[in-house]
């Protein structure tokens, strides 16, 4: 009667000793859920799976009461197994089941029938002395198993073992209860659920390391960009002052000087190579300045000083230039009647993108035709349009070339060998311009029959 009472009594404190132990992990499984919402906060160590497993083998331990419990995880390919954590075990032997378990495949741990009942998330029950390891591994004086995989979205993501050694036990049934097998099962759930948590816990801290490493990244090469571009700017111009001062002298030589002496052709080979260059430096000079305007946009330090001016005159000056610049192509201006078309506006801006749009019509249509430029007025706004003969763009390129360095890989510089500015930079800063001044962008282009680009902006009232 007595040992009936005292059974009863043990078997009341255990039920409530694993009760307490479960609601522990439910506890801690919470404190994760938490920490997931929040991952990185107040600088608190991040939870990693072998914490987890660590913490899961102990309360495992306290609620199944036995020799050990070894957590492990389940690595892809080929269901390598990786020790998680373990409880139970005397310190010096944890070492030699780390070993002896790392990266060994779970089909080396459990026979066929039990690797198909695994799969089959079902709790095993092993006799180690009936099914022994395929591969030489230590028992750690404990031959009754019981596995339990973990199993989440219907993968096997790893397993927790209760080994027991208990010579009270004639086999392996009467070594774990139908409560304990139930208890296992109950317990396999939730260290899945928390293993997952840590897992999205650590993907989420990783990613937002990534994303800072990126932040850096990108700022460091922004300063790069805009120190290195500073500084080229600087010997750049000298240079170009130096070679202009070189082409004032040839000029100014071959006026004063007798051809006889100093024949015109001569004069003339002299002056070719500093033509050539000078041209060379405006495109290196445009190329540094797109890529200094490109670092002021991403630092947000790209400021526009706007005041009062003339549409008219802006068109009609970048025009000039660029029939200056090539001599050889014909520029089409279209004007309305009013001398003045007046915009609140940063003029050089306003006269970049106009460049910008010349230079492309020049770069890539063919020389022989002309480029048309317009300045309409359209209600409240002035429309700019710039258009060319050339190849056009197709319709996937024109949402695309406006991005950042997106070059439309079909199309190709009118002169071959011409070392023109192309860093995919000019129209995104157009567009970036133009959304400064509250205007807008476009390209209207068939593929085949030249593109017009062309830009909106407010008249000034
Ligand atoms: P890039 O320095 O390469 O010219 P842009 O940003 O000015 O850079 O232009 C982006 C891309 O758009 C060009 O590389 C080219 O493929 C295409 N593009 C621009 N203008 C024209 C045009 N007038 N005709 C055909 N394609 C053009």
């Amino acid at each position: 009667m007595f040992r009936d009472v005292a059974t009863q009594y043990h078997s009341e404190q255990r039920t409530m000793q694993a009760f307490m132990s479960l609601l522990t992990l439910v506890e801690a499984l919470a404190e994760i859920t938490e920490q997931t919402a929040q991952p990185g906060t107040e600088g608190a160590p991040l939870l990693t799976l072998e914490d987890a497993g660590q913490a899961f083998a102990e309360i495992t331990n306290r609620v199944l009461n036995c020799k050990y419990v070894g957590v492990f995880a389940l690595d892809q390919p080929g269901e390598l197994q990786r020790l998680l954590g373990v409880d139970g075990l005397p310190a010096d032997e944890v070492p030699r089941l780390r070993k002896d378990t790392a990266g060994v495949p779970l089909a080396d741990y459990l026979d066929d029938a039990a690797l198909a009942q695994f799969h089959a998330n079902q709790i095993l029950t092993l006799d180690l002395k009936v099914q022994p390891f395929a591969t030489k591994r230590s028992t750690h004086h404990a031959r009754y198993r019981l596995v339990a995989p973990l199993m989440l979205h219907g993968q096997f993501i790893g397993f927790f073992t209760v080994a027991k050694n208990d010579d009270r036990y004639p086999d392996v049934q009467s070594a774990y209860s139908p409560a304990e097998i139930a208890m296992a099962s109950g317990l396999a759930r939730l260290a899945a659920q928390i293993f997952e948590k840590v897992r999205l816990l650590q993907e989420k801290a990783e990613a937002q390391a990534n994303e800072q490493k990126l932040q850096e990244a990108t700022r460091r090469y922004e300063d790069f960009l805009s120190v290195a571009s500073h500084e080229l700017r600087t010997p750049l111009t000298t240079i170009k002052g130096n070679v202009q001062l070189a082409q004032r002298r040839v000029r100014s030589l071959a006026k004063q000087t007798d051809p006889s002496v100093l024949p015109i052709d001569t004069l003339q080979r002299i002056e070719e190579p500093l033509k050539e260059t000078l041209l060379n430096f405006n495109r290196l000079e445009r190329m540094i300045s797109e890529l200094l305007d490109f670092s002021r946009i991403q630092a947000d330090r790209f400021v526009m000083v706007k005041q009062p001016c003339n549409l008219v005159g802006i068109v009609r000056h970048a025009v000039a230039e660029a029939q200056q610049n090539t001599c050889r192509r014909t520029f089409l201006l279209s004007l309305p009647e009013a001398e003045v078309v007046p915009i609140y506006a940063d003029a050089d801006r306003i006269t970049e993108v106009i460049n910008n749009y010349l230079s492309n019509a020049h770069k890539y249509s063919p020389a022989g035709l002309p480029i048309h430029v317009s300045l309409t007025i359209e209600g409240s706004r002035a429309d700019v349009a710039v258009r060319d003969e050339g190849p056009g763009i197709s319709p996937a390129d024109q949402a695309r070339i406006w991005e950042r360095f997106y070059r439309a890989p079909d199309i190709k510089t009118q002169e071959p060998g011409c070392s023109h500015a192309n860093l995919g930079l000019g129209l995104y800063l157009c567009k970036e311009i133009i959304d400064l001044h509250q205007g807008q962008v476009g390209v209207t282009s068939t593929p085949g029959q030249g593109a017009t680009f062309w830009f909106t902006l407010d008249l000034a009232r």
